[in-house]
């Protein structure tokens, strides 16, 4: 593979031993690695590489990682992948809040870490405008028909409400990265509206009952408990 076509990744964290881990990981896959151990150096490969993807650790030794996502974030959507070995759900909410399109918890596992490469990946490809959904959206046994507001499984169309299909459609279009629940209220029924999370937790429910879902089963739609929503392939 010619060196210049393949994607380079930005790894921003300073413990050597999973740094290291990480590059090997990647470097196996067919990507290039770059290596940052601190918030600065990594703001300074960030804007002398301009990678397709970071991975960014959240406990740096001399800023706060989300600081970087902050500073990147005001000039590139490039996307970036929150490693974080802190499990409280509002460091992630946040960093989903500003911008991270996923996070992974340490400690994680080499399949579940590329399985979000590659997800991130593929959803930064170059886009539609924003705003306005047209065409089809196709997902193994589900399509969306934008222009129409219908939605199938397996060629057969399910009749959702409104409201359904607004939660479905958005998810869609963010296909891949985690969707806060408060991102998810505020784009549906608007910013100050209250009981958002139950209203939001009861069409989930008809949605996943209309699709065939059982309770507890992440096929399609998966829970990020305490985080929010994501849509992803059920392979
Ligand atoms: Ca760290």
């Amino acid at each position: 593979m010619n060196c210049s076509n393949k994607y380079k990744i930005l790894i921003v964290e300073d413990d050597t031993n999973i740094r290291s881990f990480i590059a090997t990981m990647l470097e196996a896959a067919g990507y290039q690695a770059l290596l940052a151990d601190s918030c600065s150096s990594g703001l300074l490969m960030f804007s002398s590489y301009n990678p397709d993807l970071t991975i960014l650790d959240l406990g740096l030794p001399d800023r706060d990682g989300l600081e970087l996502l902050s500073e990147v974030r005001q000039k590139s959507a490039s996307p970036i992948i929150i490693l974080s070995a802190r499990s409280d759900e509002l460091d992630k909410v946040y960093a989903l809040d500003h911008g991270a399109n996923d996070y992974i918890t340490k400690p994680f596992g080499s399949a579940e870490l590329m399985a979000r490469v590659r997800s991130a990946l593929r959803n930064s490809l170059p886009r539609a405008e924003e705003g306005v959904l047209s065409g089809k959206f196709e997902l193994d046994d589900l399509l969306i028909d934008y222009d129409a507001r219908r939605f199938f499984m397996r060629g057969e169309e399910i009749k959702l409400t409104q409201t359904e299909y607004n939660i479905i459609a958005l998810l869609s279009e963010h296909l891949g990265k985690v969707m806060t629940y408060s991102s998810i209220i505020k784009a549906v029924w608007g910013a100050n509206d209250i009981g958002g999370t139950k209203k939001l937790q009861v069409n989930m429910a008809n949605i996943r009952r209309k699709l065939g879902i059982k309770p507890g089963d992440n096929k399609y739609i998966v829970n990020e408990l305490g985080v929010g929503y994501r849509m992803q392939s059920a392979e």
